[in-house]
Order: structure tokens, then sequence, then C-alpha cells
């Protein structure tokens, strides 16, 4: 999904060191005449990222009858994947690298910006109820300007006494993805039932969110509620999980990331004049109300007319310090 804000901030990420953290989201409208709004836990000013995880936007239960659902229009990316991952509903997505594909439910779709690609994203007419997350994965300059691409992934449900899990990327519970990633990375979904504590095995290098889509958890000597994002530092080789309701949430990590990146509107740099020069040549392929082929080049089959940048900020975009 594309960030629709009007005057989107430029952010700074970098890590810092600490315990664990409950953070809040925000709420973003996401544009359109009735304007369904996402809640967004990163980034955040307490925290920009948790490993390469950079960009987190939970929505829904919503009725789509309601909120209109999600039309969002073709729009560029630069130096990050995204991942769509629904609880309910339907997504067709199109990109400009000739991937057409629909995002469902317990099913990982992961599209690969690297150099550039611009894409849409509209809710099935079929779609009643939508709920999911859309979140961002920032490519290491190893891998940042890599050709675009696109990866499907069903993963099996483990399941034990009490849980049950899908993980969609990296490996727990003896179960692992096959999609690779550029930066060792966890994502899974987890549902835990009331009373229940589930122990994870985790590589101590890594930090982790947890993402509260319903329900309580108890982490350590913190209790994270519905829609928000616990923040659990490095250094653990085991996490220990406790429903204190019926809770279902996801389980992103990484290491930290190690970079210093500039996050503006939908494009992750590495600099103020990269930024500069990713918003100019989109708008350079709109120019004249058009939409012609270029760095992010057009989704085969898409009838939405592209979203223009916003302006850029009057301040200098801000590197890392
Ligand atoms: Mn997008």
């Amino acid at each position: 999904m594309s960030n629709l804000e009007d005057k989107p901030p430029e952010v700074v990420c970098e890590a810092a060191r600490g315990g664990i953290e409950v953070m809040t989201p925000r709420e973003v409208p996401l544009g359109g005449p009735r304007a369904m709004s996402v809640r967004r836990t990163l980034p955040q000013r307490a925290r920009s990222l948790i490993g390469a995880w950079c960009f987190l936007d939970h929505y829904g239960p919503d009725e789509v009858q309601a909120t209109g659902g999600m039309s969002v229009p073709p729009h560029p990316h630069t130096g990050l994947q995204t991942v769509s991952w629904l609880f309910t509903g339907e997504i067709e997505h199109r990109d400009s690298a000739g991937h057409h594909a629909m995002v469902r439910p317990g099913e990982l779709n992961l599209m690969t910006a690297g150099h550039g690609i611009s894409h849409s994203e509209v809710s099935t007419p079929s779609t009643t109820t939508l709920h999911g997350a859309q979140l961002w994965v920032a490519l290491p300059s190893s891998a940042r300007d890599a050709a675009p691409g696109f990866e499907h992934f069903a993963p099996s449900p483990v399941t034990g006494d009490g849980w049950e899990a899908r993980v969609f990327l990296g490996s727990l519970l003896g179960t692992a993805s096959p999609v690779s990633t550029a930066t060792p990375l966890l994502g899974a979904e987890l549902l835990l039932g009331a009373g229940t504590e589930l122990h994870l095995d985790v590589d101590p290098g890594f930090e982790h969110g947890v993402l509260v889509d319903t329900g309580v958890v108890s982490i350590g000597d913190v209790e994270a509620k519905q829609h928000e994002l616990a923040y659990l530092p490095p250094g653990s080789q085991r996490l220990t999980l406790e429903a204190v309701a019926d809770a279902r949430l996801l389980l992103l990590g990484g290491p930290p990331f190690g970079e210093a990146i500039v996050m503006w509107w939908n494009f992750v740099g590495r600099s103020h004049e990269e930024v500069v020069a990713f918003r100019e040549e989109w708008m350079a392929q709109l120019a004249g109300g058009g939409y012609a082929d270029g760095r992010f080049g057009v989704p085969v089959g898409n009838e939405l007319a592209p979203i223009p940048a916003p302006a850029l900020p009057n301040a200098r975009l801000r590197e890392r310090h």
C-alpha cells in the first residue's frame, strides 16, 4: 500500500537500545472518498526499525460497505520490500514488473521494489470485511538496487496445545519459510488460546516485535493489548508469550539493521539527494497527466490514475547523524 499522507514526515531510522517497550499506533487515513484508515506502529518517534522491518500498517476489521475498502492507485517504491498479510478479505495486486496476484488470508505476498517498481492494490468486489497488515522491509545496500520481483508463499500451519503458527519468513517452532531474504528476518502469525503460554526459541542476535491484532498478551513483565506493538531487544534465546485473552499476533524479527536510512513517502533511500531524485523520476513519468514508462514502470492491466508524489518538505531531508 501507499503512504498517502499529505505531508509525510521524513524519518531518519536508527535503532535505539533498552528493554521491552510497548508502543501505540497512530491512525492514518489512506485517502479516498470514505477514507479507510490504518493503524501505524512503525515508524514512530520512539522507534523506527525492528530488524529490517521499517513500516507496520495494521487495518480492520473494516466493513467495506462503510469504508469503501482498499483502493490504492499506482504509486512507486524504491529500496524496500512490501509484505502483505491478510486475516480477512482479498486484495488484487498489479505491479510494473508484470505480476498480477490475489492477496488472500494466511498467504505471504512479498514484493521487492529494489531499483524501482510501481503497483496498485484494490480490494476485490467479493470482499465484505477487510482485515490485515501491510509491512515494509528495508533492503540493505547490497540489495537495494536489485531488480524488482514478487514471491508468494502459503505456509502450512504448525499447531500445538492451545496455539497455531504460520511462519511466512524465517524459521520458528521447527518450521521454516522457503522465501529468501536480503537480511535475516522472522515473520509469523500466531494464534494463542486464552491462558496458553508459548515458549519460542529464537536467535539471540534478533530484536523482535509483537503486533497484537486481537486479545492481550503478556511478555516478560509487560502486557501488550489489541493494536499495540511490543518491542523486544536482542539478547534472548527464548521468548515466552502468554495469552491473557484469546490472541492473534504477528511476530516479526531480525538482527538490528545497522544502516541508517532515509524514508520519505514511498521511498527508502540513503540521502536527501537520492530521495529528491526518486521523486523527480516518478513525477517525470506522470508529466502531462500521463503515465509513461521509466524507472518505476507501468503496471499491466491497471485502470487507475497514478498517485502524484506530495511536495517535499521545505527543510532538507535529514541524513544519518
Ligand atoms: Mn505500496
